[in-house]
Parts: structure tokens; sequence; C-alpha cells
């Protein structure tokens, strides 16, 4: 079993646990998952990046991470296989002969 299936499964008997299934929806753990990317940048908000608290950002991000591995699971999508598919995808729009050292969006490459 994946590391990343056995996390999901400790998420969702964690979540079984407190009959919390229906709240999660795809659309309330999206909300939920934006609402824990804006925690992360209170993690950074008015400071230089070195002064953040790292322990705060491992709590921030585990939560992001919570919500994207049950949103996932709830489509049943294979998480490295569609990290990889859009790194294709990013390769193709970011070719490394345009975007190497730059930070422009691909549509100013
Ligand atoms: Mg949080």
């Amino acid at each position: 079993m994946s590391e990343i299936k056995q996390v999901t499964d400790a998420l969702h008997a964690f979540r079984d646990e407190r009959d919390w299934a229906q709240f999660h929806n795809p659309k309330d753990l999206a909300i939920a998952l934006s609402v824990e990317a804006s925690e992360l940048l209170e993690v950074f908000l008015w400071k230089k990046p070195e002064e953040a608290d790292v322990a705060r950002v491992k709590e921030e991000l585990a939560d992001i991470f919570a919500f994207a591995f049950q949103i996932a699971a709830h489509y049943q999508l294979d998480i490295p296989q569609i990290v990889s598919e859009k790194m294709e995808k990013n390769r193709l729009k970011y070719p490394v002969e345009k975007a190497k050292g730059s930070a422009k969006k691909y549509t100013e490459l």
C-alpha cells in the first residue's frame, strides 16, 4: 500500500469516527483546502520568508495535504499520476529554452 493511501485511509478513519463524511463533499473540501492555504500565507504575512515559523508551516501544509488527499480520494484519482500528468503539461507550457531563469507566466514567454 502506498504511503499516500495509508495517509488517506487514516484521514478517512478520523473522519468516520466523527461522522463527518456528511460534511466532506468535494466542494467543502476544496473550500477548506483554500482556507488552509490562506492560513499558510498568514504564517508569512508581514515577515521576511526566513522569519516564518516552520512549525506553523508544517501544520498548515499538513492541513492542505489532508484536504487535497481527500479530494483526490473522492474522485478516485492517483496523486502521483495526476501530478506527473500536470508536470508533462507544464513541460510543454514552459520549455526550458524559453523559461529557464524566468519568472514569467507561459503566456508572457
Ligand atoms: Mg490550519
